[in-house]
């Protein structure tokens, strides 16, 4: 996921850096934001922390700040540092090399790249002072965006008014080269396995760690799609920019993939158990010995959702297959009777299961035949599967 650091300065086009903060993270791009004295006269880091869901930053000399995020981490962990607006006052500290405060000082510690969106009174802006320092940081490889001409908010004409928060962002997806062919579509992903109640304290459960499922959302994301991932229990983190509803069974698991419709896109890469035994209605006793566990069928929830009529089901479906043998032959069995686009078959190697590993070796099974990813780790399968989703989208 990339992240920018956001600079907001003092001047009165402050509040579009909250539809800039917005209009990021709707393209799943990380937000930190610095705010400095001038900026907080305009803003305040209450919107700004509700909007990006992150800690606002104003103080060089804050010890919590400098324990939690040292300000020389905060100016290097972003792919990118945007400045908008950037005042007259800021550039001319930013030529010269001055950091009294947290802002400068991170633009001088940090080795990003530096997009600013200069916005003033037209006047300032012609101003040779202002001219020289632009032309000053140019020099020095940083990048511009306007400012526009227009009316300005101190009523006169001329150039200085603050680029579109639009511009804006689409500038810094280009700068981040973020390439987001999945933007404005939606993708449902199951991951980890379920697991099932044989009483009040026993289960049954599949083994699955839930790392390719989420290697997989994570992938679509970046990609620009609107993620929810429906996750079996894991020991995995949630994955930052993506909506998890954390689920045990699989008719949990079914229930919140339906709610989580309609989608474009759904991923079926949970390890759902096929069967759940009847449980019983309190902790069986050891001493009763090894109780008979009879079963009922568990909801097949990719066949549930990959047979929905047209308009409901997603447009591209993909489930995934483990088999010990006739890997090609009941994987495409599989593509047919689940109604799926895609199979990803897990080749079973000599060296051992795709369970909890950081590798798999994947078969991809579709209406034109099968082809051989070969051992790929579980993140580049993921890459792989989404730019065949983006083929298929086209
Ligand atoms: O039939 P099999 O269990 O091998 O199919 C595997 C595929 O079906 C996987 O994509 C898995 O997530 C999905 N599945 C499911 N619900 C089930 C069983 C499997 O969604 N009850």
């Amino acid at each position: 996921m990339k992240t920018v650091l956001l600079i907001i300065t003092g001047g009165i086009a402050a509040y579009k850096g909250l539809d800039v903060i917005r209009g990021l993270k709707t393209r799943n791009i990380r937000v930190r934001t610095i705010l400095t004295k001038g900026g907080a006269q305009f803003v305040t880091p209450l919107s700004i922390a509700a909007l990006s869901g992150e800690k606002v930053y104003d103080d060089l000399w804050s010890l919590t700040d400098e324990q939690e995020m040292g300000h020389i981490r905060l100016a290097r962990e972003c792919d990118l540092v945007l400045i908008a607006p950037l005042s007259a006052d800021f550039m001319a500290k930013a030529a010269h090399g001055l950091a009294d405060d947290l802002a400068s000082t991170c633009v001088l510690a940090s080795d990003r790249p530096v997009l600013g969106v200069p916005a003033m009174n037209p006047v300032m802006w012609a101003n040779p002072a202002v001219q020289d320092n632009l032309a000053t940081l140019k020099a020095r490889g940083w990048s511009f965006i306007g400012p526009e001409s227009g009316e300005m908010a101190c009523g006169e004409n001329g150039t200085g008014r603050l680029s579109e928060p639009e511009t804006i962002i689409e500038a810094v997806a280009q700068n981040l080269s973020l390439n987001q062919p999945l933007l404005g579509k939606t993708a449902l992903v199951t991951s980890g396995p379920t697991v099932e109640a044989i009483d009040t304290v026993r289960v049954i459960a599949n083994r699955s760690s839930g790392k390719q499922g989420h290697a997989i959302a994570r992938a679509l994301r970046d990609a620009g799609a609107d993620v929810t991932l429906i996750s079996g229990p894991v020991a995995l983190p949630d994955p930052d920019g993506v909506t998890t509803i954390h689920v045990e069974t699989a008719e949990e698991m079914l229930a919140a993939s339906m709610d989580a419709l309609p989608s474009d896109i759904a991923v079926f890469a949970a390890a759902v158990a096929d069967w759940k035994p009847d449980p019983a209605p309190s902790k069986m006793k050891k001493s009763d010995g090894p109780p008979a566990l009879s079963f009922t069928q568990n909801p097949d929830i990719l066949y549930t959702i990959a047979t929905l009529p047209e308009g409901q089901r997603p447009k591209r479906v993909v489930g995934f297959c483990v088999e010990s043998e006739n890997l090609i032959e009941n994987a495409t069995a599989k593509l047919n009777s689940k109604n799926c686009d895609i199979v990803l078959a897990n080749v079973a190697t000599s060296e051992g299961s795709p369970f909890g590993a950081d590798d798999n070796h994947i078969m991809l099974v579709d209406q034109t035949g099968h082809t051989d990813w070969g051992p790929l780790s579980k993140s580049d399968v993921a890459d792989k599967l989404t730019r065949k989703i983006v083929e298929m989208m086209l």
